[in-house]
Order: structure tokens, then C-alpha cells, then sequence
């Protein structure tokens, strides 16, 4: 069997599966670092606060506005906060974090039975230096977008927020 380091073992675990991000895809409408951002964010939250979208609640703090709100879709439907359920707000903020917490008694659907994590709370910021590499370097359009998006999914959360 070929050796790996921790390092890489750890990336390979925390990378999102191929059909996370297409169906995230189809949902947001095109591929990117935000969406993504939002979808690691999202399913770490379901790992490790509440594995049922009822017990949680999202808070997400970004610009206005394209492209910072893509994060939200990504926080949308990795996280199964979304608008319709109620359990997800936007609140206009400079850089980017969320905060998700695991509702006492679900959010509805009260007889839901979901397995449950320990925490009550969870706090990810963007990391500044992650937030001016997205704001350096020339706009490469959609295909640089995606590009950027399909690495950012290969990167550990601990390289992508703080927590
Ligand atoms: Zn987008």
C-alpha cells in the first residue's frame, strides 16, 4: 500500500465528494469558490452539530450581493438551512463567517428523530489571508471560477476558516 502523510490523508477526508458539488452546481447555477466555501462550511456543520437540516439554524455574515452570496447557497444546501425551512438568515457584514446553531427542539417536524452531536454552537470565519487571495489577481470569469472552486473543495476547512 502506497504511504501517505497525515497531511494529505487529512485533505483526501475532508475533500467533497464529486457529486456534492455537481448537484450543488445544478442548484446554484455555476461552480465557484464561494458556493463551495459555503458547502464545506454547511457540511461540517451537519457533522458536527446535527445530522438532520430540522435541528439546525444558520446565520451567515457577507456583503450584499454577488459573489459573497453564493457562500449562502453553498451554507443552503450543504447545511439544509434554507429560505424556505426558515432556520437560515443573511445579515450584511464585511468579510465572511457563519454561525450555525443546533435548535432545542427542532426547527419543525417536532417528532423528527436525527441523530445529534454534542455541540450547541459553531462559529467559521474566512480566513483573511483565503478572503485577499479571492480578491487579488485578475478576474478569470467562469471557467477561473470554477477552476478555483474544484480546489477549494480539495482544501482542509482549518486551510479555509477559523474557528
Ligand atoms: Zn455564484
Amino acid at each position: 500500500m502506497k504511504k501517505s502523510s497525515s497531511r494529505a490523508r487529512r485533505r483526501r477526508t475532508e475533500a467533497l465528494p464529486a457529486k456534492v458539488i455537481s448537484q450543488a452546481t445544478a442548484f446554484h447555477g455555476h461552480l465557484g469558490p464561494w458556493l463551495v466555501l459555503g458547502l464545506k462550511a454547511g457540511s461540517y456543520a451537519r457533522k458536527k452539530l446535527a445530522a438532520s437540516p430540522f435541528d439546525l439554524r444558520a446565520r451567515v455574515f457577507c456583503p450584499a450581493g454577488t459573489p459573497y452570496t453564493c457562500f449562502v447557497d453553498g451554507v443552503q444546501f450543504s447545511s439544509g438551512c434554507t429560505m424556505g425551512k426558515g432556520n437560515i438568515v443573511h445579515r450584511r457584514a464585511k468579510g465572511c463567517r457563519v454561525e450555525f446553531t443546533r435548535a432545542r427542539d427542532g426547527v419543525h417536524h417536532k417528532d423528527t428523530k436525527s441523530q445529534r452531536g454534542t455541540d450547541r454552537m459553531l462559529r467559521l470565519a474566512l480566513r483573511s489571508e483565503v478572503w485577499d487571495e479571492l480578491h487579488s489577481g485578475p478576474d478569470e470569469g467562469m471557467a477561473g471560477a470554477a477552476r478555483l472552486g474544484r480546489e477549494f473543495s480539495r482544501r482542509s476547512l482549518e486551510e479555509l476558516f477559523t474557528a
